[in-house]
């Protein structure tokens, strides 16, 4: 039963069955065709003989007639006690030969007796029924025989042996199943060896997916064979597999970065209720504990909600909600509501703003405003610029962000926009960065069909160029 779900078994039964029966055909075939052809040659000597011999009985029964050839005619010595005829003498040969071999005749007469028979014929033929016309021919064993009745009422047999001609035909018989035979392992043998061949990677895919399932997310398919159908599917899973790999890798890591931010302000929530809690505290005391655990709150808050949004921006099915956005109100607000925040860190805060549209969700452009406008000013020093430049471009829009600030090292340039990354923990260690808000501004770029660039110097500062599809006014 196995063997049926087999693909391999299956292919070699059908293979194998198949070849059998085009090897067999052919066989056959070929056998019939010999046997035919020994038949028809077969029947023409006899035929020949009988033309002859009814010749010979019809001038022996009338005499007046002529011999056949206008040879003399040669009277049977001793026609009723079964004699031979006398042959032409350039005839003779035609009914000699080695006993088992050679052609016969029997002549029997109206009555039923056998009138005449050459030396050679057998002892028991039984007379043939009676033909009508032509000469008919049967088949007893291996001896095939032609009869014909004279119009005197006389029935005329030549018949012969064919047992070496019969053994010959068993024989090619016999050499024909032996070539098929050979022809037919050889096929199987070839086919068998092809389809285990093209199927080794199947047992190595699923092997490898066998690994893989265990935990083993870094077992790949071996795939020598690239060429093929199966070696290119190979290939396929390979990239799907470490691509698999990948994406669990940084799931882990972003888990584990996810808990060590959340670890942090929970642990300065803990320790401050549990050293209010320890012994009696002043007012003022109290009134610390309470704001540390605030801060810490809203910093836990905070990473939820980029969190949040982050999980959003993954899940591929979520549609957000958009619609024709005015972009030069939209950034000019969010620039506005940034100005206290710039005055307090003594960071000079200016707008180039054109009307800019496009088809947008307002809540995620103004994060992206948000984030990059509050990095200028968190990044900078005091006495420094940010610079916020809105227009259209070639049909697109335009927002650039340039600040004079700290810039960022080139080694952490091509990593910025990575979750969690932060340049320097220590001097981004305010609770609104927790090393997200990049990796958001670009996630909310992407959705929208756009672009972020950057270019940074340290010392000098850095600008953030995003570019997204605009609308025609
Ligand atoms: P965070 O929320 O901590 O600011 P971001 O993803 O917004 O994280 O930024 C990642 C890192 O890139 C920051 O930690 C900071 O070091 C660096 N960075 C971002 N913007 C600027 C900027 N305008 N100037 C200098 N460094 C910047």
């Amino acid at each position: 039963m196995r063997y049926f779900h087999s693909i391999r078994w299956r292919v070699q039964f059908w293979y194998g069955g198949l070849l059998l029966l085009v090897l067999a055909g052919f066989g056959f075939t070929a056998l019939d065709l010999q046997r035919t052809n020994q038949f028809t040659r077969a029947d023409r000597e006899l035929e020949q003989r009988m033309g002859m011999i009814a010749s010979l009985v019809h001038a022996d029964t009338n005499p007046s007639a002529s011999a056949p050839g206008g040879n003399p005619r040669n009277p049977p010595p001793n026609v009723h006690n079964s004699a031979p005829l006398r042959l032409p003498p350039q005839e003779t040969g035609l009914f000699e030969g080695s006993p088992g071999q050679a052609f016969y005749y029997i002549v029997w007469r109206r009555d039923g007796k056998r009138t005449m028979n050459s030396s050679s014929a057998p002892a028991n033929v039984p007379r043939p029924e009676p033909s009508q016309g032509h000469p008919s021919f049967r088949s007893r064993g291996t001896l095939r025989e032609c009869f014909h009745d004279t119009s005197d009422g006389e029935s005329i047999l030549i018949g012969r042996d064919y047992r070496a001609e019969f053994d010959e035909m068993h024989r090619f018989a016999y050499l024909l199943s032996l070539v098929g035979g050979a022809v037919l392992l050889l096929g199987l043998a070839g086919g068998w060896w092809i389809s285990t061949r093209a199927l080794r990677p199947v047992s190595d895919i699923s092997a490898a997916a066998a690994r893989i399932a265990d935990g083993d997310l870094g077992r790949r398919i071996h795939t020598a064979d690239t060429g093929s159908e199966l070696g290119q599917l190979a290939q396929n899973l390979n990239h799907t597999f470490a691509r698999l790999q990948a994406g669990f890798t940084r799931q882990v890591q972003f888990t584990a970065d996810a808990s060590h931010e959340l670890r942090t302000p929970l642990s300065v929530i803990l320790i401050q209720t549990q050293s209010a809690l320890s012994r009696e505290r002043t007012t003022e005391e109290y009134r610390e504990s309470l704001q540390s655990c605030q801060r810490a709150a809203q910093r836990m808050r905070s990473l939820m909600e980029n969190l949040l949004m982050l999980a959003r921006l993954d899940s591929t099915g979520t549609a957000h909600a958009r619609e024709t956005c005015e972009l030069e109100p939209l950034v000019r607000d969010v620039v506005e509501l940034m100005k206290p925040l710039a005055e307090t860190r003594g960071v000079h805060l200016d707008m180039e703003l054109e009307p800019a549209r496009l088809c947008g969700n307002p809540d995620q452009l103004t994060w992206i405003v948000n984030n990059l406008v509050g990095n200028a000013i968190q990044y900078n020093k005091e006495g420094g610029d940010v610079m916020v430049n809105l227009r259209m471009e070639s049909g697109g829009v335009l927002l650039i962000v340039s600040d004079t600030g700290t810039g960022i090292p080139a080694d952490d340039l091509p990593h910025i926009f990575e979750r969690f990354y932060r340049v320097d923990k220590a001097r981004s260690n305010a609770p609104d960065h927790s090393g997200l808000g990049l990796a958001i501004v670009k996630g909310i770029v992407e959705e929208h069909g756009g672009t972020i660039d950057v270019i940074s110097e340290v010392g000098k500062g850095s600008t953030f160029t995003v570019r997204l599809p605009g609308l025609q006014a």
